[in-house]
């Protein structure tokens, strides 16, 4: 009678396997409220001309919106996103 099942609760402890990988980045982010330079692939070089300087996300002098840690504005991870060009103050 408990073999009938086995397969069966092979399936659902894989599927739980698989929720709970995918879950705990999501809940260690939660915690947080950023992302680890780990899970960001945070590297200390730019890509090409993307660097931390220049994305949408740095906060001057050495802060991410979304990343944790002391961050470089020669650094790049992989949620660079370009940050978009100042418009002219005082112009009408
Ligand atoms: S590239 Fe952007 S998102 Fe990534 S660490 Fe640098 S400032 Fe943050």
């Amino acid at each position: 009678m408990s073999t009938h099942n086995h397969p069966r609760r092979i399936v659902l402890r894989s599927l739980l396997a698989t929720g709970c990988a995918w879950c705990l980045p999501r809940l260690s982010l939660a915690q947080s409220g950023k992302m680890t330079k780990a899970q960001a692939q945070y590297q200390n070089q730019p890509k090409g001309d993307q660097k931390c300087g220049n994305c949408m996300h740095f906060i001057p002098p050495d802060s991410c919106l979304i990343v944790e840690g002391s961050i470089s504005t020669d650094a790049w991870c992989k949620l660079w996103i370009k940050k978009p060009a100042e418009e002219p103050v005082g112009k009408m």
